[in-house]
């Protein structure tokens, strides 16, 4: 038995002029994930990508990657077979013989493309549900709400058998969307936020602040974990890690301390941005949600804002924690953000920061410090780490 991955693409599909460019990235980026599996051929064909593997190669840890993959909308493991009717039944019984043992209702749905086959969908469902009703006496046809679906493609060059799809990771494939730099703490939000972006297609570089010796090279090493995690989705990227203490401590000695967290982001706006102009990046991307904290108010982001020129992406903006909670489970980094390591904005936390600061205040307040040169200063010992998927 032959058993390969069909893939069915998500939004590229509306991509009308662009669709081309659109799928080659889509099918590098499918190769670059299972390649290093084994032998894979990917290849696309009438808007379906199938995925066969060679000898030796391991189909259930290539769909675990594909499931990962943006820009597919469902995929499902198929058995490939001969474009003959009883091939089709008989591979039908055979390779969901679990499923169709265990279901009480059925039906069967058909694709057919090749319209030189000898029969049309409905006489295909009609041989191959009869075909299994008398293989499987424990099952009942039942058109309208069936336990079980099998599912027939007839193609040019090949049938294949299968049972339904799963749902692909959605989206539109990395790399079409541009650059963005995600500014990635240890939190729970940060990673989401990188996620969702990928999702829209925008490759990540990742810009983290850490301020030793307050805060552990443990701590840093738990960032660069949960981009690796991120990374399963949204590929390879390059992680810069920004010594901020020295920011910090100027802003703590030296501004009023209720202003300390919206200036310390001011400062980490800036950084973040000149990073992201050398990465050629178009934007940046925050973790943060309206209301969360008090550097989250209105107010808050309206001052973090003006200290940047690129556009910022915020796309938790208005999702409650709990559906961030849910999706951070759900992406898989949830885990490793709740580990209790330090990070470098709780090191200072002020005790009543103000939640509605005036941009006045504020730009009056920085005057003490000498911005370019702290900036120079942090952004002249920034350390690069690449970061490559987790396997
Ligand atoms: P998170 O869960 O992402 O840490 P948070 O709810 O704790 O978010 P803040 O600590 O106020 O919120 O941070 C808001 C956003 O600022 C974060 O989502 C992240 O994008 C950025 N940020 C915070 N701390 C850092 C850091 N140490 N390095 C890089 N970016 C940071
Ligand atoms: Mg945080």
């Amino acid at each position: 038995m032959k058993e390969v991955i069909l893939i069915k693409l998500g939004e590229v599909v509306l991509k009308g002029l662009n669709r081309r460019s659109f799928e080659d990235v889509l099918l590098r980026n499918i190769r670059r994930r299972i390649t290093p599996l084994g032998g894979f051929d990917v290849r696309e064909i009438q808007s379906t990508v199938y995925v066969t593997p060679h000898d030796g190669a391991d189909i259930a840890d290539a769909e675990e990657k594909i499931a990962k993959v943006f820009g597919i909308a469902a995929y499902s493991r198929a058995c490939e077979t001969q474009k003959e009717i009883h091939a089709i039944c008989e591979s039908a019984a055979n390779y969901l013989h679990k499923e169709l043992l265990g279901a009480k209702t059925f039906k069967v749905e058909c694709k057919r493309s090749d319209k030189k086959f000898p029969l049309n969908s409905p006489q295909i469902c009609t041989e191959v549900g009869a075909y299994l009703l008398e293989r499987f006496p424990n099952l009942k046809v039942d058109v309208n709400e069936p336990e079980y679906t099998v599912r027939v493609e007839v193609r040019d060059f090949a049938a294949y058998v299968h049972g339904n799809s799963l749902r692909g990771a959605g989206g539109i494939p990395v790399g079409t969307g541009g650059k963005a730099a995600i500014l990635i703490s240890g939190g729970i939000d940060s990673p989401v936020a990188a996620w969702m972006m990928a999702r829209r297609g925008v490759e990540l570089t990742a810009v983290h602040f850490a301020s030793p010796p307050y805060t552990s090279e443990r701590a840093e090493q738990k960032v660069a974990d949960l981009l690796r995690s991120v990374g399963e989705y949204a590929g390879r990227m390059t992680m810069f890690t920004v010594p901020f203490a020295k920011v910090q401590e100027e802003i703590m000695a030296k501004c009023p301390e209720e202003l300390f967290t919206v200036i310390m982001r001011r400062f980490m706006m800036r950084a973040a941005e000149q990073i992201a102009e050398r990465e050629r990046c178009g934007a940046l991307i925050t973790g943060e949600s309206l209301g969360q904290v008090a550097s989250q108010t209105l107010q808050a982001i309206a001052c973090t804002d003006e200290a940047a020129h690129m556009p910022v992406f915020r796309p938790l903006i208005g999702m409650d924690k709990v559906d961030i909670i849910a999706l951070a489970h759900r992406i898989g980094t949830y885990d490793l953000s709740i580990l209790p390591y330090e990070d470098c904005c709780t090191v200072f936390t002020p005790r009543h920061p103000r939640t509605r600061p005036a941009l006045k205040f504020v730009l009056q307040a920085e005057e003490a410090l000498d911005a370019d040169a702290l900036l120079e200063d942090c952004l002249s010992h920034v350390k690069i780490t690449q970061i490559h998927p987790n396997r």
